[in-house]
């Protein structure tokens, strides 16, 4: 037996493209809401890897349908289907407004060929001047060239280049400047229920209400990027279920797989058919080892008791947030549904969120932030309320440390 190559955080700075900046620990064991690092420190989580552990670390029906999986098939390729993706494929179109589903492997791909799907059938429809994408300020949508050019920060897309045309932005929750730009060229406009790395904004009613609207007017198809908000992590098994208004096109990944990387696109039948045989396409895409434990994941999540416990723990948060917010005064405002929050800084602690998180880290608590002005949490949707209570003083140990600093 040879010995494993001892590794550090170093290393990282050593072999890896440098378009990271991560902590300076390794962890290398999970389970639930904890994890645990190199040197045997615990933390608990409340980031859940970006609101894609949905069921936390090592859940065991994920790790069955996994290791199952494993010893049967694992990929096979387009060329065929197989099980696991068929049986995924129903239990979305059985869940959601959607009759068929296309299966990438991760969020950007899913909503790569969302933009796609819209564009072929708006040329197929109705013409080529029908091309235009609207999208919204602070939006994310992934980092291919397509899906990073969409999203609302220039920031992110400059630099690389000449970028794909047709794309206009709009302001989040202001309906006027979506009635400003939207026209019969938009094919579609594209929007997140809650803006999630733009900071936790939720989309109000009347907004969504109203794109739906004027999608409906100008013959724009209403692509929905539930790939945040989407499996649960609002309390519905997706958030446009709480608003009453049905996309023509979903996008769904993050929380999808518990961590086994996956993404779907869900639409209908009529708007599906405009992908034929040949227009778009994927190696992995519907892998038979991700389609296994996506649908573990859909059998756990889609249950009354476990989207119910996500909104129980919601108010947990709150309460302990709108505790330590009385005694150390350093947020605005708690924004969100479900395990997806965000603790919005107030002015005197404005663009610091960077610094709450690594305090955080310091005290065993793994959080995220949401742009400069946000402290985010998106943990499992089954964490335990000893977890959370664990979790928060830490937490508020982490505040106090900023806060008094
Ligand atoms: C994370 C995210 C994406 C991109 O997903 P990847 O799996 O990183 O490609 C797209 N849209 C939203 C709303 C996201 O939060």
């Amino acid at each position: 037996m040879t010995g494993e190559l001892q590794v550090n955080r170093a290393l990282f700075d050593e072999v890896m493209v440098p378009n990271y900046a991560p902590a300076g620990v390794i962890p290398v064991k999970g389970k639930g809401s904890r994890v645990w690092d190199q040197q045997g420190r615990e933390y608990v989580d409340f980031a859940g890897g970006i609101a894609v552990s949905s069921l936390g670390h090592c859940h065991p029906a994920l790790v069955g349908a996994l290791t199952s999986q494993a010893g049967k098939l694992w990929h096979l390729s387009n060329v065929m289907t197989n099980e696991p993706a068929l049986r995924l494929a129903k239990k979305l179109v059985d869940a959601t407004f959607a009759e068929k589903v296309y299966f990438a492997n991760s969020g950007a791909e899913a909503n790569e060929a969302a933009f796609k799907l819209a564009r072929r059938w708006a040329l197929e429809q109705y013409s080529a001047e029908k091309d235009q994408i609207i999208s919204f300020g602070k939006s994310f949508h992934g980092r291919t060239f397509f899906t990073v050019t969409v999203g609302g920060q220039a920031a992110y897309s400059d630099g690389f280049g000449p970028k794909p045309g047709a794309v206009l932005h709009a302001e989040f929750n202001n309906l006027d400047s979506v009635k400003a730009l939207i026209s019969d060229k938009t094919c579609a406009v594209v929007l997140e229920p809650i803006q999630g790395e733009g900071g936790i904004i939720p989309a109000t009613k009347e907004f969504i209400e109203g794109v739906r609207a004027l999608c409906d007017q100008y013959k724009a198809l209403l692509i929905m990027d539930e790939v945040q908000t989407g499996v649960g992590r609002t309390g519905k098994l997706y958030a446009y279920m709480h608003y009453g208004v049905t996309p023509d096109i979903l996008t769904t990944a993050k929380s999808l797989g518990g961590g086994f990387p996956v993404g779907a696109m869900l639409t209908t039948t009529d708007i599906a058919k405009h992908l034929k045989v040949g227009t778009h396409g994927s190696t992995y895409g519907g892998n038979p080892l991700a389609c296994a434990v996506a649908e573990a994941v859909i059998d756990t999540v889609n249950q009354p008791e476990v989207l119910t416990k996500v909104l129980q723990s919601e108010k947990l948060f709150r309460q302990h947030l709108a505790a330590i917010n009385e005694k150390y005064q350093v947020f605005s405002e708690i924004r969100g549904q479900g395990m997806l929050l965000g603790a919005v800084l107030n002015d005197k602690f404005k663009g610091r969120s960077r610094e709450f998180f690594l305090a955080s880290a310091d005290q065993g608590l793994m959080a995220l932030v949401a742009g400069p002005d946000v402290v985010r949490f998106a943990p499992s949707l089954v964490i335990t309320d000893a977890d959370i209570a664990e979790g928060m003083q830490r937490f508020e140990q982490a505040v106090k440390q900023v806060a008094t600093a």
